[in-house]
């Protein structure tokens, strides 16, 4: 029971700093009260939480004895919580903030599934039906614990939820230990995340099944470059820094995750370099051709806006940064490596010159969100024949998607 009720607490945590999150991000004057209620609430979790985890602390050889206290003083606070939410205004309001709004984050979607739980309770249909949407709009393996004690909530309400694989075998905290590849080929097996790739009843063509935005979206990436193309006024400014070369193989790429610090500055506004990571071949084509290879370098500014760097990466003589990446690609999926006394910096993967053909399109992997502007360098790199060779992924591009009236600039 004290296991069960610790795992309401811990969705009901993460709900609240969803839902807070949210509000914050929309900046939502009206529901300012709303908010208040939220932050409160989050508040009074993390008291019983940590109610709950003294407690084990203090008395872990006398659990048994322990436990009907605690779940006592907790199920108060957690009844109070419920009825709190039980009015279901907290859950209408949120519903029509919603409405408006085409497409729902995933975040978004397990904060509203996870709202419902709350005012309706684990018995009501809809609950589980919107807990199985979230799970399946996104891959989730970096939130796997919030996921696997949403799941085991439910299923501890008597609900029949799918659970996934790494929840089944331990509920308590644990790194997110990533085994989904060893699912990988089991076409059959629902019970994990949807998973996507590149050929087959995976590849890109059927990603809009179950990402709506890859099916439907008009302003999708890669593209095709070709002119004519509009004048672009924008100039790029490139600021990296050498640091630990941190490195993941995520199942779909070779990815560089940058530590705070690297920055690209288009016209006023600044965006920190998050990452890098390559595609074969590229997924970009000028003038309908493709290059060997592609790295993208993912930027994000303080509002959340993506912007991203490509640079087309053709067979040619050897790269030595290509050859430091290669010489430390991880041993494990899934996990970040970082290899001692091993530093990069991202800036020896760029060409001198940094003119550009720039484009709105979106993230080129499910789920395929908009809004994202394109830098697509004109000035090529090189890495070598047996370099590509050594990509441990054969085929990672999705194919260039429809223009759709979009103006394609050059500029830099
Ligand atoms: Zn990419």
């Amino acid at each position: 029971m004290k296991k069960h009720l610790r795992l309401i607490l811990e969705v009901l945590l993460g709900i609240c700093l969803v839902a807070t999150a949210t509000l914050a991000y929309l900046n939502y004057s009206a529901k300012k009260h709303l908010a208040a209620e939220v932050a409160e609430l989050t508040e009074q979790l993390d008291e019983a939480k940590e109610s709950l985890e003294q407690a084990e602390e203090e008395k872990p050889a006398d659990e048994e004895k322990a436990a009907p206290e605690v779940s006592n003083t907790s199920s108060q606070e957690l009844d109070a919580l419920k009825a709190a939410f039980s009015t279901g205004v907290v859950l209408q309001d949120v519903e029509t903030l919603y409405k408006a709004q085409k497409a729902l984050s995933a975040e978004r979607q397990v904060g509203l599934a996870s709202l419902r739980l709350l005012t309706k309770g684990a018995q009501d249909e809809s609950t589980v039906a919107a807990f199985q949407k979230a799970l399946e709009m996104a891959e989730w393996s970096n939130r796997l614990q919030t996921v696997c004690a949403a799941q085991n909530a439910l299923a501890a309400a008597g609900q029949k939820v799918k659970v996934l694989s790494d929840c089944k075998k331990s509920s308590d905290k644990e790194e997110p230990a990533e085994k989904e590849k060893e699912d990988h080929g089991k076409k059959d097996d629902k019970s994990h995340a949807v998973h996507w790739g590149y050929e087959g009843d995976n590849g890109p063509e059927h990603w809009g099944d179950n990402f709506p935005v890859c099916g439907k979206g008009k302003k999708q990436s890669p593209l095709n470059i070709v002119g004519p193309f509009e004048k672009s006024k924008e100039t790029l400014t490139v600021d990296y820094k050498e640091g630990p070369l941190k490195i993941v193989n995520n199942g779909h790429t070779i990815q560089v995750n940058v530590e705070p610090g690297s920055t690209l500055t288009i016209g006023k506004e600044s965006f920190d370099l998050l990452q890098f990571h390559f595609h074969r071949p590229s997924e970009e084509q000028v003038d309908g051709k493709n290059a060997a290879m592609v790295a993208h370098f993912v930027h994000k500014s303080k509002e959340g806006k993506l912007a991203v760097i490509g640079v087309m990466l053709n067979e040619g003589k050897d790269s030595a940064a290509i050859k430091t990446l290669w010489a430390n690609l991880p041993p494990k999926e899934m996990e970040e490596y970082l290899p001692a006394k091993v530093t990069f910096n991202p800036g020896s993967m760029l060409p001198k010159e940094l003119a550009f053909y720039n484009y709105e399109g979106s993230l080129t992997t499910p789920p395929c969100t908009e809004g994202v502007q394109f830098y697509i360098l004109k000035s090529p790199m090189e890495l070598s024949k047996q370099q590509v060779a050594k990509f441990p992924f054969k085929l990672n591009a999705r194919p260039v998607q429809s223009l759709n009236g979009r103006k394609i600039s050059a500029g830099g």
